[in-house]
């Protein structure tokens, strides 16, 4: 004797892989079966999976087509469960749209959680909107929500987003790792433009050398090509790069991004100007005038503890009190927080600077070094005078045809043109010489710098705080080799002054001052830290 049971499908659902490996698929799986036994029907299919349900992706939803396709094709089946109405779909529209297709083919949609109301009665009915507009309503808070959830990542150092070039996913979501060969051929060319050692082409040209290609990250991206120098350029000016977590038009930054930065900020900033075609030997960088020491100088104790943010950072404190509100600049160590009021470390670090005092001795061999270092940049210039003197022998040669033309030319209007013409490139020479001359004169720009950059050094306790801070840093990284830092009892602490000055008190030089074995004031280099390897950067 054989019993025609109806029959009866499920679906269990969840919107991630994640959620459904940590088992919540289970409840739902118990609660149709306990509802297919409830109804006394045949449970004779579950479709149990990951799938978003959220609003508009409901239609071409694989699982519906299948279970469609499954009812169409058994007819015995009479009832399609679902846990809950969210597991089924979060809109409203799409919800009653299945629905209704589902029930053409004569399949009830049944809920688990009240399988055996009458579907028509006017309180199920509406019980059953209300569920669906909820549901809707929860999807769209999610959207809304996701992300501010994003944001309070971004501000614990975070990158919730695809990994940027040079960079790859690590087991901790939003935790990129330096992605081998590109973050060191990024960071070898970032560092070699910044230094002037090379432009632009060149460093795209060496980061390409060393294995740069485009990653498989990001909807549109395509793996294993080189970079052009549209995006090379994009890669300059990102401030990932050096630290900065953010995404695109949401108003949280974070400067102090977990991922390993390939450099500075001082550095990106360099690296900005340099993509924008502003690449000048001191970058003025005036943003911050007021904390000039900020990210320049370390806390002493954390230095020595080798901690890896050392750096002091300026900020505004107040006094709290909205009447007689007051607000002081203050500096403090990013990571044990000590600090000092900006004005005490400033007069701190003058009182260093007017010891220091340059011999004439000192003075000529510093003059030496400053011109091998100041060759360095001149290359571009060199370039410059080539392309220039170039284009005065192009116009000589236009201006010879010419002159050739108007002596054999017989029609006066014409040989009026011509002279018009010859006229016209005799200026156009003239110009073309003089920036030719221009770009030639190294002597006259040395010599001016030299002018300029001693008169710094005899007048440092003044002028170091009237510099930006990208000439300050040049004058650190001469004078004080490893930095300025702030000891525990907030007092200024220089650990090494450099060998081209003398103290003034002592009135020779320090022991062990042997300029000839020295490759120049050595840290004249714009850009190099005064902390090689204390800093997390290096
Ligand atoms: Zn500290």
């Amino acid at each position: 004797m054989t019993t025609t049971k109806e029959k009866a499908i499920a679906l269990c659902r969840v919107s991630t892989q994640g959620q459904a490996n940590d088992g919540n698929l289970v409840p739902q799986q118990q609660n149709v079966q306990r509802a297919a036994d409830t109804l006394g029907v045949d449970l004779v299919k579950v479709w149990a999976l990951a799938v978003s349900s959220r609003k508009g992706k409901n239609l071409k939803r694989k699982d519906l087509i299948e279970m469609l396709d499954y009812c169409k094709r058994y007819s015995s089946v009479k009832y399609l469960i679902v846990d809950e109405v969210d597991r089924f779909m979060r809109s409203i529209e799409e919800y009653y749209w299945w629905k209704m297709e589902f029930k053409r083919i004569n399949v009830r949609l049944i809920h688990a959680n009240r399988p055996d109301i009458d579907p028509d009665d006017d309180r199920t009915v509406f019980d059953e909107l209300i569920d669906v507009y909820r549901a809707e309503q929860s999807n769209n808070e999610r959207i809304h929500k996701t992300p501010e959830k994003m944001m309070a990542k971004i501000r614990v150092g975070y990158y919730p987003s695809n990994p940027h070039t040079g960079y790859k996913t690590s087991d901790i979501p939003g935790f990129h790792l330096p992605d081998e060969p590109n973050w060191s051929a990024m960071r070898n060319a970032f560092k070699a433009m910044i230094a002037g050692e090379c432009d632009i082409s060149e460093g795209l040209k060496r980061a390409t050398k060393d294995g740069l290609r485009t990653k498989n990250y990001g909807p549109k991206a395509v793996g294993g090509k080189t970079i052009d120098m549209y995006r090379w350029k994009n890669l300059m000016m990102d401030d990932y790069y050096c630290g900065v977590v953010r995404l695109k038009d949401w108003p949280v930054v974070n400067r102090d991004g977990i991922h390993k930065p390939m450099i500075t900020p001082e550095e990106h900033e360099i690296l900005v100007a340099i993509a924008k075609n502003k690449g000048k030997r001191f970058i003025v960088d005036r943003n911050n005038p007021e904390f000039l020491l900020s990210n320049e100088a370390e806390c002493a104790d954390c230095v020595l503890a080798n901690k890896p943010y050392p750096r002091l950072v300026g900020y505004w404190q107040n006094n709290g009190q909205t009447k007689n509100f007051k607000r002081y600049r203050r500096y403090r160590c990013r990571t044990c927080n000590l600090g000092v009021r900006q004005e005490t470390f400033h007069a701190g670090v003058t009182e260093e600077l007017t010891k220091l005092l340059l011999s004439d001795e000192q003075r000529d061999k510093l003059k030496k070094h400053m011109r091998k270092v100041w060759s360095s940049y001149e290359v571009e210039r060199m370039e410059r005078a080539r392309i220039a003197l170039g284009r005065v022998q192009l116009l000589k040669n236009k201006k010879s045809d010419a002159m050739d033309s108007y002596v054999a030319e017989q029609d006066v209007e014409m040989k009026h043109e011509i002279k018009e013409k010859i006229d016209t490139l005799k200026l156009e020479i003239a110009e073309a010489e003089k920036i030719a001359a221009e770009a030639q004169d190294f002597e006259k720009d040395f010599d001016e710098f030299i002018g300029y950059a001693f008169d710094i050094m005899d007048n440092l306790g003044t002028k170091w705080w009237q510099e930006d801070k990208a000439t300050m840093r040049v004058y650190k990284q001469m004078l004080f080799p490893r930095g300025i830092q702030l000891s525990q009892d907030k007092k200024v602490y220089i650990p090494e002054f450099s060998v081209i000055y003398r103290y003034a008190s002592t009135k020779i030089a320090p022991e062990g001052a042997d300029f000839t074995r020295l490759e120049g004031p050595v840290r004249l280099e714009l850009t190099t830290r005064g902390l090689k390897g204390l800093c997390s950067t290096n």
